[in-house]
């Protein structure tokens, strides 16, 4: 099982509080999408459950193991950026092998885990491009390889689609719900986008400075916001 477990997670920055205490579980296999304001944490939570920043109070869980206090290579999670920093005088494939060839892999397991990266994500034609020949959107799609072949029990996503125009967005959404039913993996998403939440999730959190406002599945959600927040930020006004 690996699912996540958030209890009673608290972050302040010095002395500014901006994470109060969230409890959340999150199921094995579950699409969570974390939605609300800039600024209210979206961000900030998904980095403690990368390890990218430091708990302050409270504990995650990734399956049965306590990874608090973890280092991030350890907590078996890939993260997705909205900016994709690829290396630009590597090729697609060296790209997305570049992490496992760091840590001592094989070359045979390395070029079998691209192979399949490659296959899911529709890449094989580009493998042997550099990222400068790429549109934005096979960009992404790198990026999202290269979390891919590290072959994580959870995928994080921060705003990965914000940067692509909108043709490009919906493409992309598509193909991260595919890859969901593909791998079946735990992941959670942060967006600002409301289609996105909808389509994508089975749970979405709604954060509002720093709270959970509202957990539930899309639809309910939509046709019962607990308030006018979470309405506005689902859809339907309460
Ligand atoms: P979101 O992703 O929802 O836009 P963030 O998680 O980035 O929000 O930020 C939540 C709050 O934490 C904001 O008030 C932000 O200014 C603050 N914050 C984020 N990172 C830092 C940091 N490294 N130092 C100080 N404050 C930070
Ligand atoms: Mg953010």
């Amino acid at each position: 099982m690996t699912g996540v477990v958030l209890n009673n997670v608290v972050k302040r920055f010095g002395e500014v509080q901006v994470i109060h205490g969230v409890d959340l579980e999150i199921d094995d296999g579950e699409f969570c999408v974390f939605v609300g304001p800039s600024g209210c944490g979206k961000s900030t939570l998904l980095r403690m459950v990368a390890g990218l920043e430091e708990t302050t109070e409270g504990t995650i869980l990734i399956g049965e193991r306590d990874v608090t206090r973890m280092d991030p290579s350890e907590r078996g999670v890939a993260m997705v950026f909205q900016t994709y920093a690829l290396y630009p005088h590597m090729t697609v494939a060296e790209n997305m092998g570049f992490g496992l060839k760091m840590t001592g892999h094989p070359k045979d397991t390395i070029n079998s885990k691209v192979a399949e990266a490659s296959r899911i994500l529709k890449l094989d034609p580009y493998l042997d491009r550099r990222p400068k020949a790429l549109s934005g959107g096979q960009r992404q799609r790198v990026a999202i390889g290269r979390a891919i072949v590290r072959g994580p029990e959870v995928f994080l996503f921060d705003e990965p689609l914000s940067n692509l125009d909108a043709e490009l967005r919906v493409e992309m959404r598509v193909e991260i719900a595919r890859l969901h039913r593909e791998i079946g993996a735990t992941m959670i998403y942060v967006t600002h986008d409301q289609t996105e939440a909808m389509t994508l999730a089975n749970k979405i959190v709604v954060l509002r400075s720093g709270r959970i406002e509202q957990v539930g599945k899309p639809m309910e959600l939509y046709s019962d916001p607990d308030n006018k927040f979470v309405g506005g930020f689902i859809g339907s006004p309460a």
